[in-house]
């Protein structure tokens, strides 16, 4: 048996038509399904639905042989005992450092103030302004990063965008991009060799099929 760890929504969303391409497809509904795992149409393959951010850590131990989970994610877990093989292209987005519409970032940073950023991404925050000679005040925030400006818990926020939307909804705008984000297959390292048989068939038509999607 194989498994493959992956959160709901927009991950699971997006990896459905990859694994069809495949040719298989959950047994069960996982709209209307409580259920944390799903068959599949391959007798061999099941699926876990996890937290996004646990994801890394499940396959990590090997409870999944396989994951997707977000760049984001993954620079966040650190990637222990993680072989990233496959960009898959999906839950695309950029990782940015976003500020209220009239805070001059440009200046901040040139007067070498020390800034105060809310982030999840506290991981990727800090070698970003580390590596640009910024002094930061990281503040860890689980969601709804864009509120920590609003309310002065933060001079600026380090996010995922996709349309931008939501900053803009909140008198925010980037800044500065961090990196672009997708979302990656992870496979547990001691797996890949005890059951290489298994896993590197899958790992091909997984890979035909994010190209074909790109
Ligand atoms: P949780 O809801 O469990 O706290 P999450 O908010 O990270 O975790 P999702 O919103 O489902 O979970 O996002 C899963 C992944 O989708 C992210 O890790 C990221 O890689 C990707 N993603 C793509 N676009 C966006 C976006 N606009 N905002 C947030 N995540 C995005
Ligand atoms: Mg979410």
């Amino acid at each position: 048996m194989i498994t493959l760890a992956l959160s709901k929504g927009r991950i699971f969303d997006e990896t459905l038509p990859l694994l069809a391409a495949a040719g298989i497809r959950p047994l069960d509904n996982s709209d209307t399904s409580r259920k944390l795992i799903l068959r599949t149409s391959r007798r061999d393959l099941r699926l876990l639905i996890v937290r996004a951010s646990d994801v890394p850590t499940y396959v990590q131990y090997g409870a999944a042989e396989l994951g997707v989970a977000g760049k984001d994610v993954l620079l966040e877990h650190g990637g222990a005992g993680l072989y990233q093989p496959l960009d898959l292209g999906i839950a695309a987005c950029r990782m940015v450092v976003a500020v209220p519409e009239g805070f001059d970032y440009a200046a901040a940073v040139r007067q070498g103030a020390r800034l105060r950023v809310a982030t999840k991404y506290t991981q990727t925050a800090r070698e970003h302004f580390a590596a640009k000679g910024v002094h930061v005040d990281l503040i860890k925030l689980y969601g709804s990063m864009e509120l920590a400006p609003l309310v002065g818990l933060a001079d600026a926020i380090v996010d995922l965008v996709s349309t931008g939307h939501t900053l803009s909804a909140n008198r925010l705008h980037a800044v500065e991009e961090i990196r672009p984000i997708s979302a990656r297959l992870i496979v547990n390292q001691a797996a890949l060799k005890m059951k290489r048989d298994a896993i590197q068939p899958l790992l091909e038509e997984l890979s035909k099929a994010a190209v074909i999607h790109a």
